[in-house]
């Protein structure tokens, strides 16, 4: 078995990047066999539970409030809506839904607690449940776990040095923080990042070591292809070579041998035989459904055909751990403390983030 690192190096991850294709491609399958069955690919389904007006100022969102974009926003949705969602999904060959708020951070609350009635809801549907909320706390993951979450996502983006390029109104620290307190529950972590920003290969490479350097690794590493939306700070980046979103998921697979590796945003820019590579290269995760979030993404029927041609099968909820326990709210130990940690704001500027601004109240 090819063993789990938690000691990589920028230089040895460069070194594994620029290999000749061929090697790379040869190595990452080897090592995905090892550890997965290659001919079973996740899929599972991304609800944007609460939309835009977000008050962070992510280079790449479209739900940032401060950005000109046309994205529709949206409360935070019934638990009805998200059951009838989460049902369709499974019908569609979903085995895990995918909530996500457009919040800096998770305020104990009433909202908070409609969103532990989300997770009971799904779980009891026999998915996997997993929640991208922004920071939380460490009663708010035991929380969520309790409720029966499944997994955590929160994304590192990029390397810490390329991450102050692209956010400043909350720290790299911020992000291993949450993941920390995750850890501290049974949750599974998700977590991963976005390429195409205007960061170096290094920065890529960064990024991996941030993720390899954690114990134990992420479950689930989502790689994204930047989807640049007009009128946010990154409108005019170029899209990703398909050739560099091969080479960084043979990466990933090969630094994080167990993770499941998905191919997320920008695969509507991806052929199917681009994506045939990535899934040889190790990708085993994907998300259905015609959007995410607010970014388009293949629809449900284009990937089954896929699946069919390249004989491949959504993996079974549960697979690799066993389905957690939902306590109820009414039996629930934990209380809803009201904390109000300290998460930091580094208020650094970024130029292209400030003329986004501008340009929206030019827009106004
Ligand atoms: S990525 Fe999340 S935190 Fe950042 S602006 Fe978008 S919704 Fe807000």
């Amino acid at each position: 078995m090819s063993k789990i690192r938690h000691n990589w190096t920028t230089e040895e991850i460069l070194d594994i990047y620029h290999k000749p294709m061929m090697e790379l491609l040869y190595e990452a399958a080897s090592v995905h066999r090892l550890h997965h069955d290659p001919n079973t690919v996740q899929v599972s389904t991304l609800l944007s539970i609460k939309t835009g007006g977000c008050s962070e100022d992510c280079g790449y969102c479209p739900q940032a409030a401060r950005y000109h974009t046309n994205i529709e926003g949206n409360d935070l949705m019934t638990i009805q809506q998200v059951k009838a969602q989460a049902l369709r999904a499974k019908a569609g060959g979903s085995s895990r839904v995918c909530m996500g708020a457009a919040w800096r951070n998770v305020k104990d609350g009433e909202e908070f607690d409609q969103v532990l009635e989300m997770v009971r809801t799904i779980n009891k549907l026999d998915m996997e449940v997993c929640c991208t909320l922004g920071m939380v706390t460490e009663n708010q993951a035991k929380r969520l776990a309790e409720a029966g979450l499944y997994a955590y996502n929160h994304n590192l983006d990029s390397s810490e040095e390329y991450y102050k390029e692209v956010i400043s109104t909350r720290g790299f620290e911020d992000r291993l923080q949450t993941i920390n307190n995750v850890r501290k529950t049974n949750v599974t972590v998700c977590s991963g990042g976005i390429i195409g920003m205007g960061e170096s290969i290094k920065d890529r490479a960064g990024m991996l070591v941030a993720l390899s350097t954690l114990n134990p690794q992420p479950e689930s590493t989502p790689i994204n292809a930047l989807v640049a939306v007009e009128g946010t700070p990154l409108e005019d980046q170029q899209p990703v070579e398909i050739w560099d979103m091969i080479r960084m998921v043979a990466t990933t697979r090969i630094v994080l041998p167990e993770t499941q590796v998905r191919l997320s945003a920008g695969r509507t820019q991806m052929s199917r035989e681009g994506q045939a590579i990535c899934f040889f290269a190790g990708a085993n995760s994907i998300f259905a459904g015609d959007k995410l979030l607010t970014t388009p993404n293949p629809d449900v029927d284009q990937d089954m055909k896929m699946f069919e041609t390249l004989g491949l099968t959504p993996q079974k909820p549960f697979t690799k751990k066993v389905q957690p326990q939902t306590v109820e709210a009414a039996d629930s130990k934990l209380e809803a403390l009201g904390e109000k940690p300290k998460w930091t704001r580094p208020g650094h500027k970024i130029e292209r983030n400030e003329l986004a601004k501008q340009n929206r109240k030019t827009h106004n």
